[in-house]
């Protein structure tokens, strides 16, 4: 597969859509991005990288990093895990509270803000220095040790906290919150902000295409488990345009506001895109679009 050639043509055949969609202005900080930014990174499982347009330029990873928490989170409680959030795609926007006065504090996935917040958590619970230490986890499975925390962006959403600290609270008062609510949410906001490059991004998702092991070989999660996260990305990934996203593009992948997308197609490659331009859904027009681009080119969709 020439992949060199692919992502070239995805990247000419991209520029018509290049005015669509609108930067997010939820978090102010991010809105401060050249909305034009694109870039594209694909890497092999046999090691190979191909990247394209702004793909070394670092962008807030967003709710991308909820796929790499529950990853660490399900590495320390295995299926365990489960009786604090569901595997239930919730077909309303991520940051909703509706669902959780009916379900009794138990968010419907790990993916939707109310469970993204309960697996902070449990990562507060069992990591001895939760932020630093999930840094040091992400430095590792991506091989940088140049990732970090941008602390404006980290700021800008405390500023702007009252959706995610009324989820919090509200899962604190169905018992779901183990941990100072303050603390869970400062940790949040700090995996939020987190920043990478799409060829960081990509690696750093190396093993849930790899069978659970990073592209140096170290291993992260079992087999069984990484398909059963593949399964979660797939199902509810894409905020409530998971249907859509599989349907076009049919990868399991994590998107998040800032502009990113991280997909894969297990034991091929792994792809990031970022274009901070987002639909109506929170998802990046260019990089849903590219994708789509890539699995139709390339005949390589888990479909
Ligand atoms: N930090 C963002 C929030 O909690 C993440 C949103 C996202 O990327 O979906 O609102």
């Amino acid at each position: 597969m020439n992949y060199k050639v692919i992502l070239q043509e995805i990247y000419n055949e991209s520029e018509k859509l290049a005015t669509l969609g609108k930067i997010t202005s939820s978090i102010p900080e991010l809105g401060k991005v050249d909305p034009d930014k694109f870039g594209i990174h694909l890497t092999t499982i046999a090691g190979e990288d191909f990247g394209i347009g702004d793909s070394e330029e670092k962008f807030s990873i967003q709710s991308i990093s909820k796929a790499l928490t529950v990853a660490l989170a399900f590495s320390f409680l295995d299926e365990k895990i489960w009786e604090r959030v569901g595997v239930e795609p919730s077909g309303s926007a991520f940051n909703s509270l509706v669902q959780l006065e009916y379900e009794k504090g138990i968010p419907r996935n790990p993916f939707i803000n109310a469970g993204a917040i309960v697996i902070a958590d449990i990562l507060v619970t069992h990591l001895k220095n939760p932020k630093q230490d999930f840094l040091n986890f992400i430095r590792m499975i991506c091989g940088s040790p140049k990732i970090d925390f941008n602390l404006k962006v980290a700021q800008s959403e405390k500023d702007t906290r009252f959706r995610n600290a009324a989820l919090a609270n509200f899962l604190k008062s169905f018992g779901n919150i183990h941990n100072d609510v303050d603390e869970v949410l400062d940790f949040y906001f700090h995996q939020c902000a987190i920043e990478m490059t799409c060829k960081e991004l990509a690696h750093s998702f190396f093993f849930f295409a790899n069978e659970g092991k990073t592209k140096a070989g170290v291993p992260i999660l079992t087999k069984s488990q990484v398909k059963r996260l593949n399964a979660l990305m797939q199902s509810c990934g894409f905020y409530d345009e998971s249907g859509e996203f599989t349907y076009k593009v049919g990868l399991p992948g994590k998107s998040g506001i800032g502009g990113g997308i991280a997909a894969l197609y297990p034991k091929n490659f792994v792809v990031a895109t970022w274009s901070p331009r987002l639909n109506q859904k929170g998802n990046s027009e260019l990089g849903m679009n590219a994708l789509e681009l890539l699995t139709t080119k390339t005949e390589m969709s888990i479909f």
